[in-house]
């Protein structure tokens, strides 16, 4: 990964639109982006070494654990080592630069911590808030960036196919979710993009069924979903597969999802408003009668983040641009009957999109 280039490009969207002359990045995936570094303390601070453009000093300050850690992993940045709190350092680095006007990231940092930075930058020097500067360059994935997601993604598929043999009636969801999450880290994931779903029967109307003790009945729903990272970047999937022969109520609701979550994928190209795509699915699902039954948007962007720009969801005026990787996942829960999730990854491209995820969408039953 060029870390350089990122925040050279950072450096000139500062200069330009917030005319602010350093900024702390705090917030760890945007450290990880712009330095490699991976730790969990960390603080990254930009100053302008003044002239016509941004000439960027850049210093990543952390603590003695990360130590040789951080020397091996960033690059781009000096590495600083204080004995401080790293947050309090870069504040004392950046009053040392002159900085006069210190950008911080409004949505990552807590009031007691901007007053403890402001009381160590001193005047003149003064914080200006920022919101989602570094999350708007990491919404374009780069080349390299895609094949490792990618990679995530081939891993998260290849473990539903092998899972689904553990799911029998009788079997709790907790044990499914441990089988999942075992393969996952044997196959050499990091670890999991968020707390692994299994939800089912009367539970996969619930958006959220974290995998509980309940055993898997003989019949209705079950919904997984899960993701894997690897080398830091996360994947997401939904399939929900049917215990026994799925009835016809069972089939007509798994088509409707289906056909609001395809209607949506075909939607995605560069241009469109990621509303369009959301209102795709949707439409599709009001037509089948289910529309109040889909009660959350339609997907959001993924990289070093589960969940991260863009919200694929209503109102929502950001445009598709290629580069962009997010997921496609309608559903609809019906209260105390079940719900149908499916959900995939794509990546925006200049004539459209491609499905990252490639197993299948056919409802498969378990008997
Ligand atoms: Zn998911
Ligand atoms: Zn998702």
């Amino acid at each position: 990964m060029d870390y350089q280039a990122r925040v050279h490009k950072l450096a000139e969207r500062l200069r330009g639109k917030r005319g602010v002359d350093a900024l702390l990045v705090t917030h760890l995936p945007n450290v990880r982006y712009l330095c490699g570094f991976t730790g969990s303390a960390g603080v990254l601070a930009l100053a302008d070494g003044g002239g016509h453009s941004f000439a960027t000093q850049a210093a990543l300050f952390t603590d003695g654990r990360y130590t040789t850690q951080a020397r091996e992993e960033v690059s781009g940045a000096r590495v600083v080592v204080g004995k401080r709190n790293p947050l309090l350092e870069a504040s004392a680095w950046l009053k040392q630069q002159r900085a006069r006007r210190v950008g911080f990231e409004a949505e990552h940092m807590s009031f007691a911590t901007q007053r403890h930075i402001a009381a160590a930058l001193a005047k003149p020097a003064k914080l200006v808030p920022t919101s989602g500067l570094v999350e708007r360059l990491r919404m374009i994935k780069e080349r390299e960036e895609i094949e490792q997601i990618r990679a995530a993604v081939l891993l998260a598929s290849g473990l539903f196919d092998r899972v689904l043999r553990t799911i029998r009636p009788g079997v709790r969801e907790a044990d499914v979710a441990a089988e999942l999450e075992h393969a996952a880290r044997r196959d050499g994931a990091e670890g999991m993009s968020f707390e692994t779903i299994v939800a089912s029967g009367s539970r996969s109307a619930l958006p959220h069924g974290k995998a509980s003790a309940q055993p898997i009945q003989a019949n209705g729903f079950v919904i997984l979903d899960f993701g894997v990272i690897l080398a830091g970047y996360c994947s997401d999937m939904t399939r929900t597969v049917c215990m026994g022969s799925p009835s016809k109520r069972q089939a007509e609701l798994y088509a409707a999802v289906l056909g609001a979550q395809e209607a949506a994928i075909a939607r995605v190209s560069p241009g469109r408003t990621v509303a369009e795509v959301d209102q795709a699915a949707r439409s599709r699902l009001q037509k089948a009668g289910l529309g109040r039954y889909f009660t959350h948007s339609t997907g959001h962007g993924v990289g070093l983040e589960i969940h991260e720009p863009p919200r694929i969801a209503k109102g929502q005026a950001e445009k598709l641009v290629p580069g962009m990787v997010i997921t496609i996942e309608p559903g609809v829960y019906l209260p105390g009957e079940g719900g149908v999730r499916i959900e995939d990854m794509v990546v925006v491209t200049q004539s459209g999109c491609e499905v990252l995820t490639p197993t299948t969408k056919e409802l498969i039953a378990l008997e």
